[in-house]
């Protein structure tokens, strides 16, 4: 166990370890209001969309790695007709080379999935479904502006459970204005009699430039107090754990079985926090690779227009310097539980890490929102809701 932390909290990109693929549909029936992840709701690009992704990954073909997770994300991947899932699948495969015991997810949302399009995902080696439930009051989904309703949500679940999927997450989110304690206890509680393998518990938070952000900007709702945010977040904290689900980093909590709490944590989003390669197709998707990281164009006409012309549709690349990948390393630790390791800091980076960095975790830990040991330092409940004010702090 050690020594695989060990091998994946601060090693830089190497091909011997294997890699992962994130492919962004970018489609979704609506925009919500909250939401700035990219997608459009133009589903007639979807044909258009699919060739160039299949162009896409010609051209990034990479017979040097392997690959352990593949991971289709969104937008909502679910709004693709059956047997879609399944034909990309089927191309990453003859493009890259995807090891038989592979991750493979894909997100849905509740009213766009249904036993036949589960059976399809299945069939075509997906072993991993997670569901952006987000709630099951239907008073806060309309907030939220989902499509769906609480009863869909769970819907949703029993069907993806009676197709035969194991490895189950669900996707909340908690912060919403005026929400007490009991509420959010509603949510929490009829997660867990769901019995989901995982469950991300994520702080609404009010994005640049959306109309969510909009709206509370004009004064028509008032954001949850941060106390009261702090208080719901410690309470699912205690919440899960009283259930079985092992935190791991900041919002993802895994179902442990015993003498094992690793066999439902997401493989694909740790490799994001722990600087192993993964690339990137679709509209806005990122990838990363030694220490360059590139990103495509957030429009899916342009990302077209690119491949079409058989060109990758890259909008911007950067490398970075050891300053960035340290702090990146500090960033990335402190968001897992486990935190960072010290001695692989040290002789990644060739510093001494207690040393350098001695009266700011003096001075974090002294305000209880750092914990440091021997060979780690880890974020308390208290720190990791101040998570970006403390990795700044650190550069
Ligand atoms: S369905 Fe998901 S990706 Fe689409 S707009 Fe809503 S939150 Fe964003």
């Amino acid at each position: 166990m050690l020594s695989y932390i060990l091998k994946n909290s601060l090693s830089l990109p190497s091909s011997t370890q294997p890699a992962g693929i994130y492919i962004h549909i970018p489609f979704c029936i609506r925009k919500c209001p909250y939401c700035d992840f990219y997608s459009t709701i133009d589903i007639s690009l979807q044909s258009a969309f699919l060739d160039a992704l299949t162009r896409e990954m010609q051209l990034t073909r990479n017979d040097a790695l392997r690959f352990d997770t593949l991971y289709i994300g969104g937008g909502t991947p679910s709004v693709l007709g059956v047997g879609r899932i399944g034909r990309i699948i089927e191309s990453t495969r003859s493009q890259f080379h995807i090891l038989s015991n592979a991750e493979i997810t894909v997100e849905v949302n509740p009213g766009t999935v249904n036993p036949h399009k589960l059976k399809d995902y299945i069939d075509s080696g997906v072993n991993r479904i997670n569901i952006g439930v987000q709630s099951f009051q239907d008073a806060n989904l309309n907030f939220l502006g989902r499509l769906h309703t609480g009863k869909s949500a769970k819907l949703a679940v029993k069907q993806a459970q009676n197709t035969g999927f194991n490895n189950i997450g669900l996707d909340l989110v908690f912060g919403l204005p005026g929400q007490t304690r009991t509420d959010w206890l509603l949510d929490l509680r009829q997660a867990v009699e769901l019995e989901p393998a995982h469950l991300s518990c994520y702080i609404l938070s009010y994005e640049p430039e959306t109309p969510m952000d909009r709206d509370r900007k004009a004064g028509r709702f008032q954001p949850l107090p941060e106390q009261r945010v702090s208080d719901l977040f410690e309470t699912t904290l205690a919440f899960l754990s009283n259930h079985g689900y092992h935190q791991y980093e900041i919002s993802n909590f895994a179902r442990s079985i015993p003498g094992d709490s690793e066999p439902f944590r997401s493989r694909h989003n740790r490799k994001y926090w722990s600087f192993v390669p993964y690339i990137g197709l679709g509209p806005s998707a990122h990838s990363f690779f030694g220490k360059t990281r590139y990103w495509n164009h957030r429009n899916t006409g342009k990302y077209i227009k690119n491949l079409e012309a058989g060109r990758l549709a890259v909008a911007e690349k950067e490398g970075l310097n050891r300053e960035q990948l340290m702090m990146e390393a500090i960033y990335l630790g402190l968001r897992q539980t486990q935190g960072i390791f010290i001695d692989a800091f040290n002789k990644q980076f060739g510093i001494s890490f207690k040393d350098t960095f001695e009266e700011m975790t003096t001075h974090l830990e002294g305000k209880g929102l750092i914990r440091l040991s021997q060979n780690r330092c880890a974020l308390t409940s208290k720190g990791m809701l101040l998570l970006d004010s403390i990795a700044s702090m650190f550069v």
